[in-house]
Parts: C-alpha cells; structure tokens; sequence
C-alpha cells in the first residue's frame, strides 16, 4: 500500500454542530483546510432550499408542495477563492442565501420532513469516503452518527449576535439587538421542531467559544483530530 492509500484509510470524518453563530462554519473551513478534508456548509443547502421556495411562492405551511418540489432542487458546494460557494440550480446563490429573511425562512423549512430527508440523504452519500468536516444542527446526532469526532460549540446570544453583526456589516441594515432577537427565536425553533431537533449528541465534545478565537478553536481541533486518526484516542 502507498502512503497515499495509507492516509485515505486513516481518514475520520468531524461533525460540528451548534446554534446559529457559534463559529461552526468559519472553524469547519480552517479544520478541513489544515487537514486537507472537504468541508461541507449543510447550512447552506437548508437556505438554498429556502430561496428556491420563497421564489416560487411555497411556504413553510405547504409541506406537500415543498416535498414535491425537492425534485426539483439541484444544491451543489463547490469550494472558492474566498470560501465556498453554493449553487442552486446551477445558479451562485452564495450571497443570496445570507439574509435575514432567508435564515429565518431555512429554520422554517428545515422542519419538514421531505426537505431533511432529501438533504440528509446527499449528506451523506457526500461523506461516504471520509475525510469530511461536515457542519450543521443535527451531523452528530441524525446525519452521521457514526462520525469520527464530534464537537458541540456554543457562545453566549450576545456574542453569537455580535459575530453575526461584524459578518453582515454594510451588507443589511440590522441592528445587533434585531440579530440577538433573530437568533434567539431561531435557536428556539430548531431546538423544539419534531425532527432532528439541535441537540448535543451524547459523545460530543462540548466547547464553548465566547471566549476563544478562531486560531485556538482551530488547533484543538486539528490537534484532536490527528491523535484520532493516528489512532491514539
Ligand atoms: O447554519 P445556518 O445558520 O446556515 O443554518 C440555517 C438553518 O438551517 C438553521 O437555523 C436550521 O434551521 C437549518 N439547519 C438544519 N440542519 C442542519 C443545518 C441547518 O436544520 N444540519
């Protein structure tokens, strides 16, 4: 067997889950870089979702509609000079999907069961081979529960909120106390929906990163993960 065989068979996959703004996506992106992994934004694919909906006039309460239309729904991720990029259709929705509206709309149609189920089942035919940071609401508990490594991040509403503020500056007009009220009733919805509610899977690792930066969430984790696939822990 060559080295590269070698790897690839060393290969975990990392889900990380947590609530709106924990850092989830931005750690997930270092992480796979650092390990060479691919990073998957399940988030995104759920507000892809959302926009192909709201521009055909669906909504949330239609369930047989929405279910029906997922035939419809061609989401691919491909990776970019400044991040990764979504398409919808083929179109680039990657700054579409960033709004407001949009996330609130994507927690909406997440609970239904013909969207999660669809989305479900291309994450992880996308995760079969390894090798991926997968990041969402429910990778640990639901999409992959046979991952690797898990990780649970949180931060306090205020500094998931001031985050979001910094992200999204000069791109929409909201105020931080408008985001800190949209996070906090989104969190509570993907926290009580019926199916594959945000929860933390009981073997994942619990962070809480109000206090932490980027680098340091980084290196724990590619520090972790490497122990893992040396087989050290
Ligand atoms: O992660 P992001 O904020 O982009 O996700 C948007 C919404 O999509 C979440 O509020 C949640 O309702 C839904 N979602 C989900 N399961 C996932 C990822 C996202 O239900 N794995």
């Amino acid at each position: 067997m060559n080295d590269l065989q070698d790897q690839h068979q060393n290969r975990i996959n990392i889900a990380i889950d947590g609530p709106a703004g924990a850092g989830k996506s931005t750690v997930a992106r270092h992480v796979a870089r650092e390990l060479g992994y691919i990073y998957i934004d399940t988030g995104a694919m759920y507000r892809a979702v959302a926009l192909h909906m709201r521009r055909l006039g669906i909504k949330p309460e239609e369930a047989d509609r929405a279910q029906h239309e997922m035939n419809n729904v061609v989401i691919e991720l491909q990776p970019g000079i400044d991040g990764q990029r979504v398409f919808l259709n083929h179109e680039d929705v990657t700054d579409l999907i960033r709004t407001a509206e949009v996330s609130q709309l994507a927690s909406s149609f997440a609970q239904l069961e013909g969207v999660r189920s669809e989305l479900v089942r291309i994450q992880r035919l996308l995760s079969a081979k390894k090798g991926i940071v997968m990041d969402g609401r429910d990778i640990g508990t639901s999409v992959l529960p046979q991952a690797e490594m898990k990780w649970f991040l949180t931060a306090s509403v205020e500094e998931r909120a001031r985050r979001r503020h910094a992200e999204w500056q000069g791109q929409e007009n909201v105020t931080l106390e408008q985001l800190m009220h949209d996070i906090s009733a989104r969190d509570k919805q993907d926290e009580t929906r019926a199916i594959s509610p945000l929860k933390q899977a009981a073997d994942a690792n619990l962070l809480d990163t109000t206090h932490l930066n980027v680098d340091q969430i980084v290196q724990l984790m590619v520090e972790q993960a490497r122990l893992r696939m040396d087989g050290e822990q």
